[in-house]
């Protein structure tokens, strides 16, 4: 089967601008750096072998001071890499400032935060004349701290470049697996899997996909400087599943949560996840009259077990608040969610909690809860999953699911504003590509 013509286009958003901001989630401003023009290196402190030096040149943008100014100041950038075993303290040394410089840094603010730095980042200090005056940790291609001298202190403050949000798109017809027919049209796994997340509740991606099922994707490129770094959301989405087309687009609503909709305003999700846990198999049914295996009686099983090896990710089947996260002799360590008034979803035998997993504590649905383990009474690690409508107890498995909440009726203007570019640039590649085929 041949492979169609792929379009990769890329769009510039200032059109989409209020949007994208809104969508990125970053709030705080960015702090803009006011650069000395001119930088001139003071060779006379330095000797020929110290490794600032050649650091300077190799990475400093170096100016050489042709102001006519009677004292010249002489100012010099040098920047460094985190390495392996490294600490700030050999860090300082090794670029020649001092431990009271580091002293005073560590003491601000922010200080506390570079007690974790990670190898590979990057680190910059600049100094005038020999005194430090200003000290750089870049903690993430998008983040940095910045301690600046001020007379006998310094000041802190953190630093988040916002990367520019390019709008790219893609198109794929599937002749093997989804994943690989992504790869050949160009899209990261990290978005096929994202793709596969939105249409879940729609198409099984185990069971339903077919050789000339096709998916046409809108997302975001991420690009600092110029420099690409990554991809960002998936703006838009259609997925034709055995001709059958569904779409997706995305909106973030007054209360800061991003979803995904149909082009109507219903949600792509159903309200509970149908298996909380990625499972190798079931190892015991809902059966409201098993033998138990452990105590040779008859006692219903009013769950799914789920095996899964230790350590596997639970996650919350649904929004809702966490009612109970404490530890039983029969039930291990476990968890009791409360989803509105009517359901109930529970979680038996985990290994351990989920990060800040406690009780009164709110969670999303597919947030990470726990980990598998066999707590408790239990012959081997799986996770038992219950699931309870009014308080009676159901089968996990074939439970009719309710639709998680559509777009608000007073958010539904909004929402069509917000979404219908995103339509219009789909059904423009959309249309693009029927062009190329149909020649
Ligand atoms: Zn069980």
């Amino acid at each position: 089967m041949s492979f169609p013509i792929l379009h990769k286009r890329v769009i510039l958003i200032t059109g989409l601008g209020l949007l994208i901001l809104q969508l990125s989630g970053i709030g705080s401003d960015i702090e803009s750096h006011s650069e000395d023009a001119k930088h001139t290196i003071n060779l006379e402190n330095l000797a020929d072998n110290q490794n600032p030096v050649k650091e300077a040149l190799e990475n400093s943008e170096l100016v050489a001071d042709t102001s006519s100014t009677a004292i010249q100041v002489k100012s010099i950038s040098t920047t460094d890499k985190v390495g392996a075993g490294d600490s700030l303290a050999k860090i300082f040394t090794r670029n020649g400032y001092s431990a009271k410089d580091l002293h005073q840094i560590s003491a601000t603010k922010l200080g506390k935060q570079l007690k974790n730095i990670f190898p590979g980042n990057s680190i910059t200090f600049e100094s005038t004349n020999g005194q430090l005056t200003k000290f750089t940790y870049h903690s993430s291609r998008l983040e940095s701290l910045e301690f600046i001298r001020e007379d006998t202190d310094f000041s802190a403050a953190k630093n988040i470049a916002h990367p520019d949000r390019v709008i790219s798109y893609k198109h794929a017809t599937i002749d093997d697996s989804l994943f690989l027919s992504s790869q050949r049209a160009g899209l990261p796994d990290k978005l096929t899997m994202r793709l596969a997340q939105i249409f879940q509740w729609d198409i099984d991606f185990v069971l339903d996909i077919r050789p000339g099922d096709q998916f046409f994707v809108l997302y975001e490129e991420l690009y600092l400087d110029g420099e690409y770094i990554g991809t960002g959301e998936i703006l838009a989405a259609d997925f034709i599943n055995q001709q059958n087309t569904y779409s997706a687009v995305t909106f973030t609503n007054t209360t800061g949560n991003t979803d995904f909709y149909t082009p109507k305003g219903i949600s792509m999700r159903k309200a509970f996840l149908r298996a909380p846990v990625e499972f190798s198999r079931i190892s015991s049914s809902f059966n409201l009259r098993r033998r138990h295996p452990l105590h040779k009686t008859i006692r219903p099983h009013r769950g799914i077990d789920y095996a899964a090896p230790t350590g596997t990710p639970i996650l919350a089947a649904g929004d809702g608040r966490i009612k109970t996260a404490s530890r039983t002799n029969s039930n291990g360590r476990y968890i009791v969610i409360q989803h509105g008034e009517q359901f109930v979803t529970k979680y038996l035998h985990l290994s351990k909690f989920g990060k800040n997993i406690k009780s009164g504590r709110k969670v999303r649905q597919g947030q990470i809860i726990g980990y598998v383990g066999s707590t408790g009474w239990a012959t081997g690690p799986h996770l038992h999953y219950e699931f309870l409508v009014n308080g009676t107890h159901k089968n996990p498995r074939t439970v009719k699911l309710p639709k998680a909440e559509p777009v608000a009726k007073r958010e539904l203007a909004t929402f069509r504003a917000a979404t219908r570019q995103y339509a219009l640039l789909l059904n423009s590649y959309k249309d693009q590509i029927t062009l190329v085929t149909a020649q």
